[in-house]
């Protein structure tokens, strides 16, 4: 398993998944550039998690937000706080506890010792975990902003155009996925810590009320986990933790995390939180703004005003796309394969020419290469032999490799090999973009 991750990086690079960042140039620590296959691999992981958060429901609205906002949002959200009191990180598991709080600070020692390990601190510093920039184009009089931090508060500021702008009744959520930064004082285990990163969130508003909201957040946490595991990760690689008191932020009501266990232990996937009124409150108090939610039929009747509760879901498309790999990845007696699900693949289909130079079955290949095209994101290889050719797609994921050969110019039928069991099937051309539909879809 040790060497899986050096395996893992490797083959990213080889094949275009995953590159160092600004390599040339000697790199630049925590930052990674996704090549052509990792750039549609992240596409999909977004593309399926849009579809399940926010398509396919009717009581969830998508938005996009500033990744530059109002420095006077990370005062409300708490951000900039944390600059002012010295903070100390685990270099276990990275957590930052204020160094003066010496009860927290033991049990977090307590909670490693469990699991026989042993806690070391750094030493106590002001951290400040944003990313600063500064806007204005006269040097002396730029305004010092921030790259956001989390993606949250882009949705929480915009609460009430949601409200304005569409027929969102509570319940309801506002979801985004987009980038965030955070100056990581130990970026490290590839893509799984760094400083430049891609989030995907629901920001889910409730009644405040315990037994409702605590439904909610049941309800989402199995949405949650679920998602995973229909994208194909291994059950028993997965997992739901309880943040332990020292965890909880002094505002969370629950909170849960996804783990996944990795090469390099259990580690977060993805955080659901119960956020009280934390969040609307705060903007509230620092905006001056009314961000409460008028309620014209609730269940006890008459009307009611109240600041709604926050459920959140939180996860990374990095890690995400991360685990998909490190759970895909298969190696066998001759081959190396990525048993990643059709829907996340980089590649559904690959076709090949049997032999690249017979101008016939070349050209029926490019023919229903094109076709194909117009469906799905599908690769083409004529080089070397076709068992070459197999190897090569396996270990990128492709699920479906197509050869155009003599029979295909008589009897107007290919052979579609499946990636993981290997089996052959003599397909019609006409029954093709059908039959990988399927295979697809399940
Ligand atoms: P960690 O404890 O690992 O630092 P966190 O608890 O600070 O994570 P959240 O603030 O809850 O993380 O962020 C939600 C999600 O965003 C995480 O579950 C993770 O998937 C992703 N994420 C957070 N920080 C990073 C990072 N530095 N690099 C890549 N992904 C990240």
């Amino acid at each position: 398993m040790e060497n899986l991750m050096e395996k893992l990086v490797s083959l990213c690079k080889r094949r275009g998944f995953i590159y160092p960042g600004s390599e040339i140039y000697g790199g630049l620590r925590g930052t990674w550039d996704y090549g052509p296959l990792g750039a549609e691999l992240k596409f999909n992981i977004k593309e399926e998690w849009w579809k399940t958060m926010v398509k396919d429901r009717d009581d969830v609205f998508g938005i996009s937000a500033a990744i530059i906002m109002s420095p006077k949002v990370w005062e409300a959200s708490g951000h900039t706080q944390s600059f002012a009191d010295p903070l100390v990180e685990c270099k276990l598991c990275h957590q930052r506890l204020r160094a003066d709080q010496k009860e927290q600070i033991e049990e977090h020692e307590k909670q490693h010792s469990k699991d026989k390990e042993k806690v070391e601190w750094t030493e106590p510093k002001r951290f400040n975990l944003l990313v600063e920039a500064k806007l204005g184009v006269v040097e002396g009089e730029k305004n010092i902003t921030y790259l956001r931090g989390e993606i949250t508060q882009g949705v929480h500021v915009n609460f009430k155009n949601i409200l304005n702008s569409t027929r969102a009744k509570i319940p309801f959520g506002i979801a985004q996925i987009g980038k965030a930064f955070r100056n990581e004082i130990t970026p490290g285990n590839f893509t799984y810590r760094s400083i430049e990163f891609e989030q995907m969130e629901l920001q889910y508003y409730v009644r405040p009320d315990e037994k409702e909201s605590m439904k909610q957040y049941d309800f989402w946490k199995k949405v949650r986990m679920d998602w995973y595991k229909n994208l194909g990760i291994k059950k028993e690689n997965l997992r739901f933790r309880e943040h332990t008191k020292d965890e909880l932020a002094h505002y969370a009501r629950a909170a849960w995390d996804i783990e996944y266990k990795t090469p390099f232990n259990w580690k977060e996937c993805e955080g659901i939180h119960h956020r009280g009124d934390w969040d609307l409150s705060r903007h509230q108090q620092y905006s001056g703004q009314d961000m409460s939610y008028f309620d014209v039929d609730p269940p006890a009747g008459g009307k009611e005003k109240f600041i709604p509760w926050v459920i959140e879901t939180s996860g990374g498309v990095d890690r995400a796309a991360l685990f998909f790999l490190i759970d895909a990845y298969h190696e066998e007696k001759d081959r190396v394969i990525l048993k990643l699900h059709p829907k996340l693949a980089p590649h559904k289909v690959a076709v090949f020419p049997l032999l690249a130079n017979k101008p016939k079955l070349v050209k029926k290949a490019q023919e229903i290469y094109a076709d194909l095209k117009k469906e799905f994101s599908v690769a083409w290889d004529d080089r070397g032999n076709i068992g070459k050719r197999y190897f090569s797609q396996d270990e990128i994921g492709t699920p479906y490799c197509i050869t155009i050969d003599f029979n295909t110019l008589e009897n107007d039928d290919v052979t579609v090999r499946d990636r993981d069991t290997m089996k052959q099937n003599r397909i019609k051309i006409k029954e093709l973009k059908n039959y990988i539909q399927k295979q697809i879809n399940g």
